[in-house]
């Protein structure tokens, strides 16, 4: 026995925003071992969260939940944000699937850069309550930038954490997280707006439309959402028209058995993709629309090739206008 503390393990949910990486520096203040988690999906880029973990020098674990979101955009316990966001659901699915980590990797307790009051809906007293709750995680979860306006924690009763070196920041003012930044001398983050898509109300139309076609089932559907402009032709296929390059690399690596691919040959233009095309008709106006979003400049004709069930053919198509297609855009 040499009667020396323990040092306390958290692992703390890294989005890579400015909070976020604040939790993190105050639980190492008073030396406790912390490591982050992010959440990966369709939705929400890791990047920053990336970047975080590197800038403060952590390890960082990056755990799927494309399967945990897809399920609650069908069914939101707590219902929807300002678009197709289930926040508080979403929230508490990932504080529990820390807890999970944080029981199987021995951890003490899950932290979060939650600030009471930050966000109207998200962040107020009831919902860090239900999350709390819902997250079965009840006294492990850890709020370090709020503490001092919430119960103790099971690891501050034990001693774990001192609590007195914990924050009661709240409200929507970010001035003191400014100033912890400097405190702590962290000199870039990314701005606290942006970063899901499922907060953007366009996306959250396309997300609509596809959970009354498809449904949300299907991963493959759901990634090709964030990729170019949309389409559901009139037999019900949906067209993928990549805007660049990026987005045509993507849809060009997306194309499975059984799916059409188009791009144009004779000028730049982009790649289009129809995933289970079964209509003859679609695939003549995806033609059509390929050729429209072509470069058109000084051509009569823009060449198409169409790529299907392992074959190659090249069609001659007069470009319709852009404006033709509107209709079918989702
Ligand atoms: S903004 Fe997106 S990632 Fe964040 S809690 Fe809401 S739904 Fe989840």
């Amino acid at each position: 026995m040499t009667g020396e503390k323990r040092i306390g393990r958290g692992l703390s949910l890294l989005s890579g925003g400015l909070d976020s990486r604040l939790a993190v520096c105050v639980l190492r203040k008073q030396g406790l071992h912390v490591e982050g988690v992010v959440f990966n999906s369709p939705f929400f880029s890791i990047r920053s969260a990336k970047e975080a973990a590197a800038q403060l020098d952590i390890p960082l674990h990056i755990v799927d939940f494309t399967n945990d979101i897809l399920e609650l955009l069908k069914h939101p316990k707590h219902g929807f944000g300002g678009a197709m966001n289930p926040c508080i659901d979403c929230h508490a699915r990932m504080i529990l699937r820390a807890g999970e980590m944080m029981t199987q990797m021995g951890f003490d307790f899950v932290a979060t850069g939650e600030v009471m009051g930050q966000r109207p809906m998200s962040q107020n007293r009831q919902s860090l309550d239900i999350v709390r709750r819902d997250s079965t995680l009840e006294g492990r979860l850890l709020r370090p930038l709020s503490a001092l306006l919430l119960e103790p924690t099971i690891p501050e009763q034990e001693g774990i954490i001192d609590r007195t070196q914990l924050l009661g920041l709240s409200g929507r003012s970010r001035k003191p997280q400014i100033a912890l930044a400097k405190e702590f001398g962290l000199t870039s983050w990314p701005s606290p707006a942006g970063g899901c898509m499922l907060t953007e109300k366009g996306f959250a139309h396309r997300l609509q439309e596809e959970a009354a076609h498809e449904g949300l089932d299907s991963v493959f559907t759901v990634k090709l959402l964030v990729h170019g402009r949309h389409f559901r032709l009139p037999d019900g296929t949906r067209a993928v028209v990549g805007r660049d390059a990026a987005d045509n690399a993507s849809l060009k690596g997306m194309k499975r058995d059984g799916d059409v691919l188009l791009h144009t040959v004779s000028v730049p233009g982009p790649t289009v993709l129809l995933p289970d095309c079964q209509s003859e008709a679609d695939l003549q106006l995806a033609s059509q629309l390929c050729a429209a979003y072509g470069d058109r400049a000084k051509v009569a004709n823009v060449t198409v090739k169409v790529i299907r069930n392992g074959t190659e053919q090249e069609i001659a198509i007069v470009p319709p206008e852009r404006e033709t297609f509107r209709q079918w855009m989702i």
